[in-house]
């Protein structure tokens, strides 16, 4: 089955057209500008040469228009027909707790979407729009919602609940939810694979490493803590996001520097975390550059990073009583090799131990412990769009 993966954001949409007999890529592209002038589709058709198309989207529904045009394309196409398309997989960010699992969308899963957009007010609205515009275009295609927060409803209370009045659970469902669930699943059940072991036997810590970072116990296939929380604000130290901190550092900070709601939430979210500490970016190669010419501010927030993974691998060890494998991903946890070994270095007594050979292999899925390691670290690239797809086709098909 073929299987169109959408990703809506506010203006923007990306794509993936996967052959799920094949795991294969067919044609992947984004829309961008999406209801603001200057909008373009840039498609990327495998085997064949990329095209970039600039036309007005005044709507998500024009962008999808746009994107079954450029796949009908006579020369930048890649299928015949639009009834080619088996189905299509979306990306929700907040499932909330009515989702548990991927579902087939209708009217009843959508209202229940419109109530998690409170809880993810960036994103939900964008998903439903994106939602909206296939049912638009594509009538009679089945639809399916995979939920960036689904993996981790398998946590108990004692793990998803804060020390707050529990009143503002039941009125305002304030709990932990968790994200990249869709990326942590994957990569759990490829490490299993990779192990050669039954995922139900085994106990990994997922260490999702990128602008956005967030680590996972999984627990025999099941994910019993994340480091996230009731937003993606939460857990380790990030690009811009300031993770955990001592909760009255908000109103201390409101008050001395006469800050509004608005503008904390924008300091925590897009001034803080290496960012805010370096004083210079957000990216990591960027400080990697600066610390080596001597930047002692770049050196402090990558060092903060470290520790900040370190303490969740410490803590989700203990939270399941031991752990087989440590497994790392997206772009710093795939990339950046020097980073890894400094993170597990802490956890040699535990007996994880790397091949700084190995370690130096980037890009691919790899075992890089050393052989008398007893903890295994692994490296799998995130597919988070494969995993929308199969999950998806799955559904459909009513497996
Ligand atoms: P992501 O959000 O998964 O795209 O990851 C973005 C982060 O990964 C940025 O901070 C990048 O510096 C880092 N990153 C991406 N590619 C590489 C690479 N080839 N080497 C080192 N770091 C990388």
């Amino acid at each position: 089955m073929k299987v169109l993966v959408i990703n809506a954001g506010s203006s923007s949409l990306k794509y993936q057209l996967i052959n799920t007999d094949n795991n294969d890529v067919i044609a992947k592209g984004l829309c961008e500008r999406i209801g603001i002038d200057g909008s373009k589709l840039t498609h990327k058709p495998t085997g064949k040469q990329n095209a970039e198309i600039v036309s007005p989207m005044a709507s998500h529904a024009d962008a999808i228009k746009l994107v079954i045009a450029a796949l009908l394309d006579k020369e930048h196409g890649v299928i015949g027909s639009m009834d080619e398309i088996g189905a299509v997989g979306h990306r929700v960010v907040h499932g909330g707790e009515a989702f548990s699992g991927s579902v087939i969308i209708d009217d009843e899963v959508k209202k229940a979407l419109e109530e998690c957009s409170e809880l993810a007010p960036l994103h939900n609205p964008a998903n439903l729009m994106g939602i909206s515009a296939c049912e638009e275009v594509m009538p009679g295609v089945p639809q399916v919602g995979v939920f960036d927060t689904a993996f981790h409803q398998t946590m108990k209370p004692e793990a998803y609940l804060y020390g707050i009045p529990y009143e503002l659970y039941e009125k305002h469902k304030i709990r932990k939810y968790g994200f990249h669930g869709t990326s942590h699943k994957y990569v759990s059940n490829r490490a299993a694979k990779l192990l050669g072991k039954p995922i139900e036997e085994l106990k990994i810590i997922t260490c999702h490493l990128g602008n956005g970072s967030s680590i996972t116990a999984v627990d025999g296939g099941k994910s019993v803590d994340t480091s996230m929380g009731f937003t993606p604000l939460a857990g380790v130290i990030m690009g811009t996001r300031s993770g955990v901190i001592d909760p009255a550092i908000i109103p201390f900070v409101m008050e001395k520097e006469g800050l509004s709601i608005k503008e904390i939430d924008e300091l925590l979210n897009k001034k803080s975390g290496v960012l805010g500490i370096s004083g210079l970016s957000s990216d990591f190669r960027d400080l990697e550059t600066e610390a080596n010419n001597g930047n002692e501010r770049a050196k402090l927030a990558l060092d903060m990073f470290i520790n900040s993974v370190k303490r969740y691998i410490g803590y989700y060890a203990c939270a399941m009583g031991g752990v087989d494998a440590i497994v790392f991903t997206a772009g710093i946890g795939e990339n950046n090799g020097p980073m890894r070994a400094q993170i597990v270095e802490c956890a040699e007594f535990m007996g994880v131990k790397i091949d700084p050979e190995k370690n130096k292999i980037r890009g691919e899925e790899i075992d890089i412990s050393a052989p008398d390691a007893k903890v295994k670290t692994l490296v799998i690239p995130t597919n988070e769009e494969l995993m929308i797809a199969l999950d998806t086709k799955a559904l459909v098909e009513g497996k």
